[in-house]
């Protein structure tokens, strides 16, 4: 602890000490005041400046050291003062004791607290950012809380010292009203108790609705405010309409259908979206058959001499669309039909918050009234403005997977999730691929050593990773293309014969209304927690909406989205991210749920770090796959997961026993305590847990028992 904190500690628990050891505190009760009140109010009338300062001060002394007795002081100020004096006196000191305790407690304990606690306290830090001074105002105007607990409370939150000022001020004034109100009438008052009159307690109960209704006054003048100027239509042909048919789209109709809800689905391309189409199915597809290659060609590691892989690069790429092919009636029309859902083929536009007109592929426009609509409109491949990269052409993860024949020589610009597995996968089917990255590793969102393990096995594969190298410019020399990268103050040439750009994804915000109606749209569609925009029958969910860009997340939000747009004012939720896995289908694969070191450590988050190599598990041995780890960050001292990384063979579904250990609260011990099949991959999450048990083992017990064995030996 600084000096600083020490000293304040120390004159505030001497201050608490004095009050106890000296019994200031029969001072401040109601008999004591009373039989004293004739003398004070003598004294007052003699010495009216002196007598308010005095009162000023002891009663700031009193709220700023959290001691109790403010109550009666208030009354006593009412009785000394009168009304109109006592509530200025009161209001003042009372407000300037509360935000001394609260700069008091966050000097001495904020830091100490959001370090230790930071992860579990941030739903609180987001609400008091976002709607701190109301939840203040409510807590001051309901006297259900002591307030010296609010003002040490707030203290911890990030609420700022001159909003919790006026906040308490103007909140706490009704209440010092009614006290010093309560204190003019002193001496008919013959405990507090008595001020607490059926008429009184009336009062204070309105004062505690009052901003319940107070915010929902405001969310529905915000809300007319919001739709002023546009016609609601009388009635709706339909509960919702999705805009988009991926995987947001496809699972809110379906969940909107399966609760017996008129929906309609539109999708201008193709239903599955991404997903099914350009990205997670192709992609995981082409990445089985040059898993496949990569096999053969460690032949000799199985004890195999040799095994040649004879192969067309068209056919491979057939199969990935057999594969999409295969997958399709999931998400097909007729499926969703089936479901009870309307499938409208054709573009769709929001005209007004409640019609959607739609352009369907047969040239047919029609203008849907809908009480509710959710934008699942999802992302497409970002391109940077890089000098000369339309003239040389470009592959996206869009396109690529148009490629019939295998580009010999091929550039991926980027090294993020997508860029990473396509490199691999483009290396293992016999491209001589070279992978540029800007930055100063591959899969900068995971930790370090996880990017170490997974540049090395491209190395090792023979692909050229560059880092630190920035794509400059794109050139055609001779006919033959070549891509500057800026690297060390110089540049660097690089020949190839196709790039594919994968640098990241962005929303699709154009060209669907958003503009027309106001709905702000950075980066992504902006939603509060419940996936509402700022008209609330409009929700977003999946890629559109951020701030994850899977499908598992984009399936998640819509179940928020569907439910909340069909029930809405009845019942809402607010999206859950508290537990949100991922996995990068690399080899060996990266997976990862809840924080991870390099966040913990950005973030000031307390934590312990458990690792077991999975070089040492039986399985992998057994596969030739011993290589990677399960790491877990734990709170310090107690058995709570705060997240986990595992690298290594079939990590996104080893991840799997975490993701649920995480979301119900299971801790090591039980997964410790938990059979595994031997010899498994999934033996290294027990093992990782058994590492923290050693760690966590209860030395001085081991001790005796160590001599209760000697003891028995004799
Ligand atoms: C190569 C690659 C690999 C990936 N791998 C994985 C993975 O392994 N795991 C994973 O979880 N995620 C993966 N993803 C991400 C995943 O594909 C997306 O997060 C997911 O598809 C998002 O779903 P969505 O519904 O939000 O958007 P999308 O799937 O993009 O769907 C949006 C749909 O809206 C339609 N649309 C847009 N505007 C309109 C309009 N005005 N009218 C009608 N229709 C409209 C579009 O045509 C599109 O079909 C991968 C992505 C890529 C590119």
């Amino acid at each position: 602890m600084s000096r600083r904190r020490l000293l304040l500690l120390t004159v505030l628990l001497a201050g608490a000490a004095a009050f106890v050891a000296l019994d200031l505190g029969r001072y401040l009760n109601l008999e004591y005041f009373k039989s004293q009140q004739a003398a004070i109010e003598t004294w007052r009338a003699a010495h009216p400046a002196a007598a308010a300062l005095g009162f000023f001060l002891a009663y700031v002394a009193v709220t700023g050291l959290s001691l109790p007795g403010a109550a009666v002081m208030t009354l006593a100020v009412g009785a000394i003062f009168g009304l109109l004096w006592g509530t200025v006196l009161v209001s003042f000191a009372s407000s300037i004791g509360a935000t001394l305790a609260f700069l008091a407690s966050r000097f001495l304990l904020r830091d100490w607290v959001q370090a230790r606690f930071g992860e579990r306290l941030r739903a609180i830090n987001n609400g008091v950012a976002r709607e701190g001074a109301f939840y203040l105002f409510t807590l001051r105007l309901v006297p259900v809380f002591p307030f010296f607990m609010i003002n040490l409370l707030m203290g911890l939150t990030p609420m700022r010292a001159a909003t919790f000022y006026w906040v308490s001020q103007v909140g706490m004034l009704a209440g010092t009203l009614v006290y010093v109100n309560a204190g003019t009438q002193l001496a008919a008052i013959d405990s507090l108790g008595g001020i607490l009159s059926p008429a009184l307690i009336a009062s204070f109960a309105l004062l505690g609705v009052f901003p319940l209704i107070a915010k929902k006054i405001v969310d529905a003048v915000k809300a007319r405010q919001v739709y002023a100027g546009w016609t609601r239509p009388r009635r709706f042909d339909r509960n919702l309409v999705v805009i988009g048919g991926g995987s947001a789209g496809l699972v809110t109709a379906y969940i909107a259908a399966a609760v017996k809800a008129r929906v309609t689905l539109i999708e201008q391309h193709k239903l599955g979206g991404d997903c099914l189409n350009t990205g997670c199915v192709p992609s995981k597809a082409l990445i089985r058959s040059a898993k496949l290659l990569s096999h053969m060609r460690r032949s000799d590691e199985f004890g195999i001499r040799s095994a040649a892989a004879e192969f067309d690069f068209a056919e491979v790429m057939e199969r990935v669309q057999r594969v999409v092919r295969t997958v399709e009636p999931h998400d097909s029309a007729e499926r969703y039909a089936g479901l009870g859902v309307e499938v409208i083929e054709g573009r769709a536009k929001i005209v007004s918050p409640w019609e959607v007109e739609v352009v369907a592929n047969d040239g047919r426009t029609r203008r849907l009234a809908t009480r509710g609509i959710v934008i699942a409109a999802g992302a497409r491949p970002f391109v940077p403005p890089i000098p000369g990269i339309e003239e040389v052409g470009y592959l996206t993860s869009d396109s690529v997977w148009a490629l019939r024949e295998l580009p010999p020589r091929l550039v991926v610009l980027g090294g993020g999730p997508i860029g990473c597995e396509l490199t691999q996968t483009f290396a293992r089917l016999g491209s001589r691929v070279t992978q540029v990255e800007m930055a100063p590793r591959l899969m900068l969102r995971e930790d370090p050593e996880a990017s170490a393990i997974v540049t090395r096995r491209f190395r090792d594969e023979g692909i050229a990773v560059l880092l630190d190298h920035r794509a400059k410019q794109f050139l055609i020399e001779n006919g033959e293309r070549i891509l500057i990268a800026e690297h060390a103050g110089g540049d660097v040439r690089i020949p190839f014969d196709a790039v594919l750009v994968a640098v990241g994804r962005v929303a699709n915000l154009k060209g669907y209304g958003l503009e027309e109606l106001g709905i702000a749209a950075e980066r992504t569609v902006e939603t509060n927690e419940f996936l509402q925009t700022r008209y609330p029958n409009i929700y977003a969910a999946g890629d559109v909406a951020g701030p994850y860009q899977f499908t598992h997340t984009a399936a998640h939000q819509a179940w928020y989205a569907a439910v909340n747009a069909l029930f809405d004012p009845f019942k809402k939720f607010r999206a859950d991210y508290s537990v949100i896995p991922w996995a990068t289908f690399v080899d060996p694969e990266v997976a990862r749920v809840g924080l991870n070191e390099t966040e913990a450590n950005e973030r000031g988050i307390a934590h312990e770090i458990t690792v077991y190599g999975i070089d040492d598990l039986d399985r992998a041995i057994a596969d030739g796959e011993a290589h990677g780890f399960v790491k877990v960050l734990t709170v310090p001292g107690k058995d709570r997961i705060l997240g986990v990384t595992i690298v290594g063979e079939h990590a996104a579904d080893l991840i799997a026993e975490f993701v649920l250990a995480m979301r119900h609260g299971i801790g090591l011990n039980k997964i410790l305590g938990t059979i595994h099949i031997y010899p498994t991959l999934a033996e290294a999450n027990k093992y990782a847990a058994g590492n923290w048990k050693k760690a966590h083992a209860p030395q001085t017990l081991l001790a005796w028992v160590e001599r209760f064995h000697a003891w028995r030996r004799g």
